[in-house]
């Protein structure tokens, strides 16, 4: 099953994405992660994107794209994947389309994570994520049971330096001109699920959950 979760920065996709693919037991790939990884690390791929992540704009694609197919091509991602972040703009998308028909595979579906742009904001100024594993918390809604600490490896929980107010409001931007034209884009195809974000991280996941496993009964 290769799967995409899409929605605005905030709207999560990272919570949500981990859950789904320990649920349906396949890979997890987000590009934010990838790049902070590498930022951590001192590669030269992390020397590059945190250019543009500081400034809240996208990478430049092939950077991008040559790193998630380098990914792709993992053993882990035979069975299937939850791409989260990727892709997030129509470049990437027909990359992504490609790529897969090469494999004789294909996207089975999309589920868009719709949250209002008044929450989007609220979530990302509270959000926290693990240094080491990248788990989202946020620091009221889902806090972490040891503050500062993660629940699942006990790593160190940070801001990101992307979170403040300014980078915030251009990553929307950059969201609603470059990446929302991607829900049509998978409405076409019929590929689109529409999730209300909106509730707490466990019912979401149930509606997301549930709602995939209805379209995959019905294939
Ligand atoms: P969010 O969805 O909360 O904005 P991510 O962690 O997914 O955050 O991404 C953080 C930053 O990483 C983006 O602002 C961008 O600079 C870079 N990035 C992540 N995914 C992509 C992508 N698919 N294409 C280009 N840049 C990306
Ligand atoms: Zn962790």
């Amino acid at each position: 099953m290769y799967i995409i979760l899409l929605g605005a920065p905030g709207a999560g996709k990272g919570t949500q994405a981990a859950y789904v693919a320990q649920k349906l037991k396949v890979a997890h790939i987000a590009t934010g992660d990838l790049f902070r990884q590498a930022i951590e690390r001192g590669t030269e791929l992390g020397r590059q994107a945190k250019y543009y992540m500081e400034r809240g704009i996208l990478s430049p694609d092939e950077l991008t794209i040559q790193m998630v197919l380098e990914r792709l091509s993992a053993p882990d991602s035979k069975s299937g994947v939850v791409f989260d972040g990727f892709p997030r703009n129509l470049k990437q998308a027909e990359a992504l389309d490609g790529a897969l028909a090469q494999q004789a595979k294909a996207i089975d579906r999309v589920v868009y994570i719709k949250v209002s742009e008044e929450e989007l904001l609220r979530r990302l100024s509270g959000r926290l994520i693990c240094r080491n594993c990248q788990m989202p918390y946020h620091a009221t809604d889902s806090p972490p049971q040891v503050w500062g600490k993660c629940d699942k490896c006990g790593g160190e929980l940070y801001q990101r330096p992307d979170d403040n107010v300014e980078t915030v409001k251009k990553r929307l931007d950059v969201y609603f001109a470059e990446t929302a034209p991607l829900i049509s884009y998978y409405a076409k195809s019929e590929k689109l699920i529409e999730i209300d974000g909106e509730g707490s991280v466990a019912k979401v996941g149930e509606k997301v959950i549930t709602a995939l496993k209805k379209e995959v009964i019905n294939k």
